[in-house]
């Protein structure tokens, strides 16, 4: 049977650009570059929790991963490195090669080179560390929005609430449309680059997980202010638009998994903001504005209030069994 070191020799040590010094001693070295910042983030993913077990491997890696990325590309970190905690029930081949594979061409794609981690047998369990850097004191933070800026949110949101509700049997989608919306879930796309373009041009910025509606709060709350969206401005991709209303609503205000950027700016950037959107090729869409009273309004184009609320949201899906 495959022993630690040859597992981690066979499926997890790669040759490193970034770092001093990668896998194979007690600690990894990154030699700080001067005048930046270094970024750190940890996600970890459970099976059971956040995942199936029966999961395919090669998207396990890549999302496992792409999660964390996305919390440096909310931050306009450049990825540097990345360390991996991992428990497995037993050193399975197959589900290794698939998952490192998965893992290694996002990691090939952003520049980020897995430098260290921990191996143990248990319950399945993915525990990531990513490394990023920032040019001192331009990192997008949550707690920065001001009074009149703009809100924006990058690329299209609710698919992967949709693709989720397929799985779980609450609607059924097409093939194709289930196709078009499933890597939203799966194969998340972390936006780096568009994170890095609007550092001095964003005010505030997060990557969204949990949901438009909850993540956007962390931002007002952290900054002491409050914001009106537009419901109808909300960037929705076409499969989503053919939904009930109920669902685009759902999906869109509170699905979490599509990994796209909130961020503010004020209106004096929209022209920079939407050279960041060109140079890097990810669409991005005013959806409101920061306001000084406290709460997060949500108003149609003719300016009417609209409601939408958790209760409503899971009265809606209990009615919906
Ligand atoms: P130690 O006992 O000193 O903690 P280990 O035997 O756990 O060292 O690990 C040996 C080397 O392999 C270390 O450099 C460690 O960072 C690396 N390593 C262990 N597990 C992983 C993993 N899952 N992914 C990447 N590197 C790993
Ligand atoms: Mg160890």
């Amino acid at each position: 049977m495959l022993s630690e070191f040859d597992l981690i020799a066979k499926y997890f040590t790669k040759p490193v650009r970034n770092a001093s010094l990668g896998i194979g001693d007690d600690c990894a070295l990154l030699t700080p570059v001067p005048g930046t910042q270094l970024a750190i983030s940890t996600d970890m993913l459970v099976s059971g929790t956040h995942f199936f077990a029966d999961t395919d491997p090669r998207q396990l890696g890549h999302k496992s991963l792409a999660v964390n990325l996305s919390d440096l590309a909310a931050m306009g970190a450049e990825p540097v490195a990345f360390t991996l905690a991992l428990s497995l029930p037993k050193p399975d081949e197959a589900w290794l090669k698939s998952f490192s594979e998965g893992m290694f061409s996002l990691a090939n794609i952003c520049h980020c080179e897995l430098i260290g981690g921990d191996t143990t047998k248990g319950p399945l369990n993915i525990c990531i560390t990513v490394f990023g850097r920032i040019p001192l004191g331009q990192a997008l933070r949550r707690d920065r929005a001001e009074y009149g800026d703009d809100i924006w949110v990058s690329g299209t949101i609710g698919d992967a609430r949709l693709a989720l509700a397929h799985c779980r049997n609450e609607i059924t989608l097409d093939k194709q449309d289930f196709n078009a919306v499933s890597p939203r879930l799966h194969m998340p796309i972390p936006r780096i680059m568009l994170g890095m373009a609007l550092r001095k041009n964003a005010n505030s910025a997060l990557d969204i997980s949990d949901g438009l509606l909850g993540d956007l709060t962390h931002i007002l709350d952290a900054s002491g202010v409050g914001a009106t969206l537009n419901t109808d401005s909300l960037p929705i991709s076409p499969v989503l638009a053919r939904q009930t209303e109920d669902w685009r609503m759902l999906c869109a205000l509170t699905g979490g998994d599509d990994y796209e950027l909130c961020f503010t700016a004020p209106p004096s950037k929209r022209s920079r903001v939407l050279e960041a959107s060109a140079r890097t090729g990810v669409p991005v869409t005013r959806i409101g504005f920061i306001e000084n009273e406290p709460g997060l309004r949500l108003r149609n184009s003719h300016g009417e209030p609209v409601t939408f609320s958790r209760h409503s949201f899971d009265h809606f899906l209990a009615g919906s069994k």
